[in-house]
């Protein structure tokens, strides 16, 4: 056709029905689909990076310090730990004027660790040893360190310690260090391992880094330090440890102080008294009393807080808050008579800490309570004293079974102490014969793993049950002798709900030995 069409000088012309795709077109519309995902992966790493806390890959935001003007915590806020307080002043008197140091040749301390239970006021410390020394303070969580993603944590780190170097005179201070600095060789930490491994190495490795000329001082806080690398407590790194202690009674007076400083209180307000009556209780502790006690003030309408707001916080903190339910008839007679018998055992026992309290009003998980606390501070416990613990513990279901001739699972929390306290007197505090005065019981894991034999805890199992028993025969034959105390202490209990400690030692017909025999407070509980 196309010939004939030619001979007839006529012009054709053709155009392909489909348009043939340029090569680049080809190329760019199969590339396509892969550069949408690419591009939306990228997306997505972004957003997770920036979702990994401040720093993210070093993209995100850098680690800022606060700013040493905005800290408004110094030396003042702390309160009744003078002598850690001493010790950590060096650290503000380097940062001030690290001159003289560098002029003498002394080397400052590099690492600071601050240990003790948890509410003694170590991040508090912390922070005012910053406010003391004017000097920007970087803070870091350990938990913030092991992310999701392995090597953040050690770029983080790596991070940090930049910020501080380029800031300083500075303060690092990594709090809760146990999350990361846990013994290496630890087979407890599950998951995350190499992570923290690699974070904890790159810590040490900043701390082995930097010289006596750069004035940085790293502080942490653990309440753990028994877990604590030993590396990290090498010269050079933390080698410097306080341990922060819960405060005495003098210090517990301060404390209290400090924060009543903020708060309305009426002239009757006795803080000594106060400090007096809680022994072993830590700062932060003081420090929710004192907000529970004007909370109740708001809510009674009064102008400000008075003792009996302070009180009635304590007896809240210490007891747990009054649940309004009520207790069939046979059921409080018998938590009747279960507190009476801690309470009873608890006045009979020699060396036992004063009974303050009784109580058969429903509080949290309890029934009811029996609170009794020392008159001064203690610091340790001997075998008598930890034996009268026992039967004191005891007591509440040994009164059930006398009386009732029942057993309520309204003691396990008894039967808890009570066993605790043996295995820990047996196995750890050498204060029983047959094991002698070895450590069995390793603090945390299995005793088989510290190679401790089957034999010896079988012995240790055995001891533990004679020694309890042993405690039980107590109460029980004391409870028995004394059945008309516990009787007439329970007939009051019922009537009145809750006793306080005149009232309790006339029921029980008893004088109250103020034997100078303290100790830290405890609370018998039914549940
Ligand atoms: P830790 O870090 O040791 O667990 P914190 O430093 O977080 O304890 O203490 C918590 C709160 O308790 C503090 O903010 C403070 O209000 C109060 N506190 C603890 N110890 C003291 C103290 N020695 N003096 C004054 N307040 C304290
Ligand atoms: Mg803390
Ligand atoms: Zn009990």
């Amino acid at each position: 056709m196309l010939g004939e069409l030619e001979q007839n000088n006529a012009t054709a012309r053709a155009t392909p029905l489909v348009d043939e795709r340029g090569v680049l077109t080809n190329l760019l519309i199969s590339v396509a689909p892969i550069a949408l995902l690419v591009l939306f992966y990228l997306w997505l790493f972004k957003k997770q990076s920036g979702m990994l806390g401040m720093g993210g890959f070093g993209a995100g935001k850098k680690f800022q310090p606060v700013d040493p003007e905005k800290i408004r915590v110094t030396f003042k806020d702390v309160a009744g730990i003078d002598e850690v307080e001493a010790e950590i002043s060096e650290v503000v008197d380097f940062l001030k004027d690290p001159k003289r140091y560098q002029a003498i040749g002394a080397k400052p301390p590099k690492g600071v660790l601050l240990s003790g239970p948890p509410g003694t006021g170590k991040t508090l410390l912390a922070r005012a040893t910053a406010g003391e020394a004017r000097v920007p303070f970087f803070h870091a969580s350990s938990s913030e360190f092991v992310e999701m993603v392995v090597g953040v944590g050690a770029s983080r780190v790596r991070e940090l310690f930049q910020a501080a170097r380029t800031a300083a005179p500075s303060i690092i201070f990594i709090d809760e260090i146990d999350a990361i600095g846990r013994k290496r060789s630890s087979s407890l930490a599950v998951g995350g391992h190499d992570e923290r491994e690699q974070t904890l190495n790159q810590i040490l490795t900043e701390m082995d880094g930097f010289s006596s000329s750069e004035e940085i001082v790293v502080l942490a806080a653990t309440n753990r330090p028994d877990v604590l690398d030993p590396a990290l407590l090498r010269p050079g790194r933390f080698d410097r440890s306080i341990t922060v202690h819960a405060p005495d009674q003098v210090g517990r007076a301060q404390i209290l102080r400090v924060h009543t400083a903020s708060v309305k209180t009426s002239p009757d307000v006795d803080l000594d008294a106060l400090s007096r009556i809680t022994p072993g209780m830590t700062g932060a502790e003081l420090a929710n009393l004192v907000n529970e006690a004007a909370l109740l003030a708001v809510k009674r309408s009064r102008p400000a807080v008075t003792q009996r707001e302070l009180l009635d916080a304590l007896e809240k903190v210490r007891l747990g808050t009054v649940r309004n339910v009520i207790m069939p008839a046979e059921e409080r007679k018998r938590t009747a008579y279960h507190e009476s018998g801690h309470a009873l055992l608890g006045m009979l026992e020699p060396g036992a800490d004063p009974v303050r309290k009784i109580s058969i009003i429903p509080r949290g998980r309890a029934l009811g309570v029996t609170l009794s606390t020392s008159d001064t501070d203690r610091y340790g416990y001997d075998e008598n004293y930890l034996k009268g613990r026992i039967v004191g513990a005891r007591g509440g279901m040994t009164a059930e079974d006398l009386v009732f001739g029942v057993v309520t699972t309204g003691a396990e929390s008894d039967l808890q102490t009570s066993t605790h306290l043996a295995r820990m007197m047996v196995g750890r505090w050498g204060m029983s014969k047959r094991i002698g005065p070895v450590q069995v019981l390793p603090e945390e894991g299995d005793p088989r793993a510290a190679g401790v034999s089957e034999g010896m805890l079988d012995t240790v199992a055995k001891e533990v049950r004679a020694l309890v028993e042993q405690c039980h025969q107590r109460a029980f034959e004391l409870l028995q002798e004394n059945r008309w105390r516990l009787d007439s202490l329970a007939e009051r209990l019922l009537e009145k709900e809750t006793l306080d400690d005149q009232e309790i030692y006339e029921a029980a017909g008893l004088h109250r030995t103020t034997a100078p025999d303290p100790a830290t407070p405890r609370v018998n509980s039914q549940q």
